[in-house]
């Protein structure tokens, strides 16, 4: 089957989260189950490819070639999407000319492509325009899309007056196709074009069929809920495992004591008291209410009670503030780190007891299940991926659950795990089972197979 896999994000090339991660190991794990995966992403600042043709160019990626849709004007800048005065106002051109790209690369590469899996708003279009523009193109007349959502508060919505910019009629714009609320809605126009929907866990494919979490959007999934699956997230070992991590201080698989040096030399960089008898919790994550910042920031005194802390993320500069704030009484107990660090996230995941997760809503989550392979014992609220990844120690699941968002349900959930830290048999029990859980790619990409069979009949 060939597989044209479209991803604004894609690591190790560019990465603002988890959708990067999921890019960077969800089509090597189709390809190796022997079909014939293409990757297509903007050819960002920093990227050099190997080869060169007129509108993109392409690397080699352990097998899998990632196709570099090129337009330096749109893409050669400092971020992604997003600066810190805010999102960069041609964002819809800048999405809709790589759409429009992605679908003319596949023709000059002469790669049909069975499966067109576009994901989020960024490529929704592409299902728009195969539908709009190559409606009885023969080269295409096999192609079915997948769209899946990550997060379905990121919808891609402009104001009416770019819509010219998308080069399709104005017939498109109405309630049933893009237009959403007065305004241009790409998501929505991804999920009515696309032939079928996914999102990332299976509890969250229930939850955006309702108003709490279907963000105005809960109608048009419902409409189309024959067509939408929740197919969990996986990770992948190669670059999340403290085996043989090269980011980490001291690589260990089952040992708890080199595990521990890990948390020793954290602590010596992060400026913390050196003692591996302190708890301490660690956390690695946009600093955003959906990830449950506002309840931390309440329930941090809880924490630097009897434990340490240490934050690496970057978000809303309200709670950036309120963390600086938090820091300057508990120095040697509390480090912070307002950036976004590949090689200081994977220390945190090793040196850590417990990973905090309080998310308001979760779509998925990785990091509960790098903190699993990581020996370090995730507190999550139970909700969307996290229902489906974490259940509660005394239940013998593997992490520190909670689940009624709020703060007093969170410190709850701290005292359980300060009460079972000084519990070392029982810690290192749970710790070790979770160590040996198995969230590889491997059975994502079985499942993704199977629906992308179902679609094109083979
Ligand atoms: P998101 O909703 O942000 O995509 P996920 O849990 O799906 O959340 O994925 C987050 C990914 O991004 C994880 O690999 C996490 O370790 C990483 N990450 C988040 N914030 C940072 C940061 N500040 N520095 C380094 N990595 C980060």
């Amino acid at each position: 089957m060939n597989i044209a896999f479209c991803s604004s994000e894609v690591y190790p090339f560019a990465k603002t989260g988890g959708l990067a991660d999921v890019s960077g190991a969800l089509p090597l794990s189709l390809a190796a189950l022997g079909h014939n995966v293409k990757i297509f992403m903007p050819w960002y600042k920093g990227i050099e490819p190997d080869k060169h043709f007129d509108d993109f160019g392409i690397i080699n990626h352990q097998g899998v070639e990632v196709v570099f849709i090129k337009n330096d004007h749109f893409f050669k800048r400092d971020y992604l999407y997003t600066t810190s005065q805010g999102d960069y106002p041609d964002n819809l051109e800048r999405f809709s000319f790589f759409s429009r790209q992605v679908l003319k690369a596949l023709k000059e590469l002469n790669f049909a492509p069975d499966i067109i899996h576009n994901n989020d708003w960024q490529t929704s279009l592409i299902s728009v325009y195969l539908k709009v523009f190559y409606k009885n193109d023969d080269f295409f007349q096999n192609t079915k899309t997948v769209l899946t959502i990550h997060n379905l508060v990121f919808q891609g919505i402009f104001d009416k007056k770019h819509f010219s910019c998308l080069d399709i009629g104005w017939d498109y714009f109405n309630m049933h196709f893009l237009e959403f609320w007065g305004k241009i809605n790409l998501l929505k126009g991804g999920i009515i074009f696309s032939d079928t929907i996914t999102t990332v866990s299976p509890t969250y494919a229930k939850q955006i069929q309702k108003k709490e979490f279907g963000c105005g959007l809960e109608g048009v999934l419902k409409e189309k809920k024959e067509n939408l699956t929740g197919i969990l997230n996986g990770i992948d070992y190669n670059v999340w495992n403290p085996k043989s991590d090269k980011l980490i201080y001291k690589n260990y698989s089952q040992s708890l004591k080199k595990k521990s040096e890990n948390k020793l030399s954290l602590q010596k960089e992060a400026g913390l008291a050196q003692d591996k008898n302190f708890l301490l919790f660690g956390m690695v994550s946009r600093l955003t209410e959906q990830k449950g910042l506002d309840i931390l920031t309440e329930a941090i005194d809880s924490i630097l009670d009897k434990s340490q802390l240490i934050i690496l993320g970057l978000g809303d500069p309200k709670y950036h503030k309120i963390l600086k704030e938090k820091r300057k009484n508990n120095k040697d107990k509390f480090a912070l780190f307002i950036d976004f660090d590949e090689t200081l996230a994977h220390k945190i995941y090793a040196a850590s007891d417990v990973f905090l997760l309080p998310s308001r809503f979760e779509p998925c989550g990785l990091s509960q299940m790098i903190s699993f392979k990581y020996g370090t014992i995730p507190l999550v609220n139970l909700t969307g991926g996290l229902a489906d990844t974490v259940s509660d120690i005394s239940r013998g699941g593997g992490g520190f659950t909670f689940k009624k968002y709020s703060k007093n349900n969170l410190i709850k959930a701290v005292k359980e795990a300060q009460k079972l830290f000084k519990d070392k048999k029982k810690w290192s029990s749970v710790v070790k089972e979770n160590m040996k859980k198995d969230f590889s790619w491997k059975r994502a990409a079985k499942q993704f197979l199977k629906l992308y069979q179902g679609l094109t009949g083979s």
